[in-house]
């Protein structure tokens, strides 16, 4: 019986890891995440994978790098992360 409980929480740790990562990589309040993650396990890893990322690159004012996928201005010739040439695109165009 103690080893069912010991495995069980070893589980819900899992999850909540899981939970806390999958957040981060979205934006999202990762400390949040990483108690639902303890408390409901496989549930909470389901929302916190189908939930919407927060988006990073607002429109009209920034892009994705095509190199690297950070966000660079709309206008600039060279990407600040990778230092890629990139085309400049006039502001407005995407
Ligand atoms: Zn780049």
């Amino acid at each position: 019986m103690e080893d069912l409980i010991w495995y069980l929480l070893l589980v819900l740790s899992l999850f909540a890891g899981f939970s806390w990562y999958v957040a981060g990589e979205k934006g999202r309040d990762q400390n949040s995440w990483l108690i639902l993650g303890a408390l409901f396990g496989p549930l909470a890893l389901f929302a916190v994978g189908v939930i919407p990322a927060i988006p990073t690159v607002s429109p009209g004012k920034t892009r994705e790098c095509p190199t690297c996928g950070e966000v660079i201005k709309i206008q600039a010739q060279a990407c600040k992360h990778c230092c890629r040439d990139v085309e400049p695109l006039e502001e407005g165009a995407v």
